[in-house]
């Protein structure tokens, strides 16, 4: 059996994510924060799907917790094969008055966490010479958003990181890709104002939001072996959004 970590696997497309890796076969280490209950409630669904599943909690922000995190995982279920970069959170606001700490917390949550929590699988992945590294960026970081400055860089940084990340390891048979999600329907999403919606969805080809499923699926690929050659790549998952 293949072993996945997930972070922020408590709910929204990290929830979706875990399940669709228990689909394709990966017992999964559910990794959250703050949201006990969702967390468990991930677990419960990966092992109705007939896999072992295990709870992670941990502040990836945090660069010890980070690695505790990465480690508890494999205490837990064994070595890692595949780890989803998927904890995030926003501070949104228009740069000239944007507090220093909601820029630090956007980085140090989307970027630096999503760093140490890969240079921990890192180690194991690339002794064994196998491993699959898939990192939650947006189409933010692709196309910038008003609004999202801190947003937009650490997500642009994450697939800066992935590509070289890709370089550094293919070799050692370690692939990383990046994901660009448009709009997707989740709690961090449902702040978003009817009309703003409403105008996302007429800029979206498909004419309508993304589901956490729509995502996972995506991420279940990258993880599984179907997309044995591909890495340092970043796909939209998007509605056409983005082109
Ligand atoms: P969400 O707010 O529903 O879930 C975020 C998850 O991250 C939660 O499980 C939370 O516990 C976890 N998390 C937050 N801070 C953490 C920390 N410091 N340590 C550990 N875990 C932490 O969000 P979502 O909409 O499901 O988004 C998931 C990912 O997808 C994020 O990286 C987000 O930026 C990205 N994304 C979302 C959308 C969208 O439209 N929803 C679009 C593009 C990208």
């Amino acid at each position: 059996m293949s072993v996945a970590l997930v972070t922020g696997a408590s709910r929204g497309i990290g929830a979706a994510c875990a399940v669709a890796l228990a689909q394709a076969g990966f017992d999964v280490a559910v990794g959250y924060v703050a949201d006990e209950a969702g967390a468990n409630a991930t677990v419960e669904a990966v092992r109705a799907v007939g896999c072992q599943a295990a709870v992670v909690q941990g502040d990836i922000a945090d660069s010890a917790a980070a690695e505790a995190v990465v480690n508890a995982a494999e205490d837990a279920l064994g070595p890692l094969d595949a780890l989803v970069l998927n904890a995030g959170i926003t501070r949104d606001g228009l740069m000239m008055r944007m507090s220093d700490d909601d820029w630090q917390s956007v980085i140090d949550t989307n970027l630096s966490g999503s760093f140490y929590c890969a240079r921990a699988a890192l180690r194991g992945m690339m002794k064994r010479r196998a491993g699959s590294i898939v990192a939650v960026s947006s189409v933010v970081g692709l196309m910038g958003n008003a609004g999202q400055v801190n947003y937009a860089a650490a997500k642009a940084g994450l697939i800066g990181m992935t590509k070289s990340l890709a370089k550094e390891a293919g070799a050692r048979g370690v692939r990383a890709n990046a994901i660009a999600p448009g709009y997707i329907s989740t709690d961090m999403t449902d702040v978003l104002s009817d009309d703003i919606k409403e105008q996302l969805i007429g800029h979206t080809p498909l004419g309508r939001l993304g589901t956490p499923d729509d995502v996972a699926g995506l991420v279940a690929f990258l993880c599984s072996d179907a997309s044995a050659f591909i890495t340092g790549t970043v796909i939209p998952v998007d509605g056409g959004l983005g082109m």
